[in-house]
């Protein structure tokens, strides 16, 4: 296993729509590790494989609560949707921000494990969120697109001020 480097904002590769997956292998079983332990080590709830710069579509998921809910999902698409939620979203390719984001409140998701192997996952609440949220980095999107351009603004000079803070940090570590 090994803690791959998660790309920030503004890194282009974050903008690439990711290629399907179309071999099964060892190399693939391998990723999916490496995308765990580098969620886990974030600290993260979600990890797409477009944010650690590698083109295909591939994401992993853990929203659960006490204990563990590994989900890792190859070539995901979005079966259904219905309603509506809003969730205050944050994101490791965006550190130190969030914004609220109004998603699908229930989705079913059809996807393949790491042997090819088809599944369907229904979800609500934090996990749909988490999904929709990764699926759209798979399409090189960022969830402040999905805000106006007021609040899209706002999410960017804060996440400004939070770099140049992480900065003077440093500066005085230094
Ligand atoms: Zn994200």
């Amino acid at each position: 296993m090994a803690r791959l480097t998660v790309l920030t904002w503004p890194d282009e590769a974050l903008r690439i729509v990711a290629k399907p997956v179309d071999y099964f292998d060892q190399g693939l079983a391998q990723l999916v590790d490496d995308l765990f332990e580098t969620m886990y080590a974030e600290k993260g709830v979600g990890l797409a494989a477009t944010q650690v710069g590698v083109d295909r579509r591939l994401l992993v998921v853990d929203c659960g609560q006490d204990e563990r809910e590994p989900y890792a999902l190859i070539n995901p698409e979005l079966e259904s949707y219905e309603g509506e939620l809003i969730w205050p979203e944050g994101c490791l390719s965006i550190p130190g921000v969030r914004a609220d984001v109004t998603r699908h409140a229930h989705i079913v998701v059809r996807y393949k494990d790491h042997s090819g192997l088809d599944h369907k996952l229904s979800a609500n609440g934090l996990l749909a969120v988490c999904l929709q949220h990764e699926i759209d980095h798979l399409d090189g999107k960022m969830y402040f697109d999905r805000l106006g351009m007021l609040e899209r603004r706002s999410v960017l000079n804060a996440y400004r001020d939070y770099l140049d803070t992480k900065d003077d940090e440093k500066d005085d570590d230094v």
